[in-house]
């Protein structure tokens, strides 16, 4: 996978893309990162990218003619069809795990971040494939939107993550969010880990897992069940919870 970030400000980016998963990532060259300062594409003498707002009103907003022209630029380079021109902004899409999944099936990713009171609306309307939000809040930058949609896309990767940090039971992954973890010692200041887990029985602990998922869904994200398809086994396990709640 390509990704492109188109920036104002490409220095915030070096921490996040150059430790940890993410850089390992570019080191199996399962991705490659590019930051590019869309100033370096403004066509007038002081560089400018953003211009007061037709009919008044407060902040300043981007223009479009450096962003079409750093976009352009991007896919003649790579020749890739149909890249992801995915812009960041609160009135997007609301950002889940099913889009990350969506997006980690992609050759080409293109972010743009926005900054200042918004974009043109000529960016929006013809050059952009997706608009994503990370939350319903308000931030200064589309910087770290784009640094929590391309974290949460990469380590879907193939090979990105090793065996022990696999993905598929994350939260979110199944349907449902994912059942607590304890690890040594099994008696931490008289807090004990559950005997199922250290019963070395895999039916039992599998069991125990799938209950814990379905009774944490059930009292922090009831919504997420609406959704998801659980077996006739899981459906009895989750009635069963309620009562044990009720
Ligand atoms: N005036 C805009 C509005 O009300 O929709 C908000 C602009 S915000 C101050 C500046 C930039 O931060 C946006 O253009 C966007 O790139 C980014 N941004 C802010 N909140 C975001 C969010 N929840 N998700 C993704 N990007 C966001």
């Amino acid at each position: 996978m390509r990704v492109d970030i188109l920036t104002l400000f490409p220095e915030m980016f070096s921490g996040v893309l150059g430790h940890s998963i993410l850089q390992r990532a570019e080191e199996k060259k399962a991705v490659s990162y590019r930051v590019t300062n869309f100033r370096e594409f403004a066509d007038n003498k002081h560089k400018t990218v953003d211009d007061y707002p037709y009919g008044g009103g407060a902040g300043m907003v981007l223009k479009p003619q450096p962003i079409f022209d750093a976009v352009a630029s991007l896919t003649e380079q790579t020749n890739e069809a149909n890249p992801r021109i995915i812009l960041l902004c609160p009135q997007g899409e609301r950002y889940t795990q099913k889009k990350a999944e969506e997006l980690a099936e992609e050759k080409h990713l293109i972010f743009i971040c926005g900054h200042y009171e918004g974009y043109d609306e000529r960016i929006r309307t013809h050059l952009v494939t997706d608009e994503i939000s990370i939350g319903d809040y308000v931030l200064t930058g589309g910087e770290l939107g784009a640094m929590v949609v391309i974290d949460s896309v990469v380590r879907l990767l193939p090979e990105v993550l090793g065996k022990e940090e696999s993905h598929q039971q994350d939260s979110f992954s199944t349907g449902l969010l994912e059942h607590p973890h304890y690890t040594r010692p099994a008696d931490f200041r008289g807090m004990k880990v559950p005997d199922t887990l250290m019963s070395g029985n895999h039916k039992l602990i599998e069991e125990w897992r799938t209950k814990e998922s379905l009774r944490r869904t059930l009292e922090r994200r009831p919504d997420l069940l609406e959704s998801v398809e659980l077996t006739k086994e899981q459906m009895k396990w989750l009635e069963e919870i309620k009562k044990e709640i009720k």
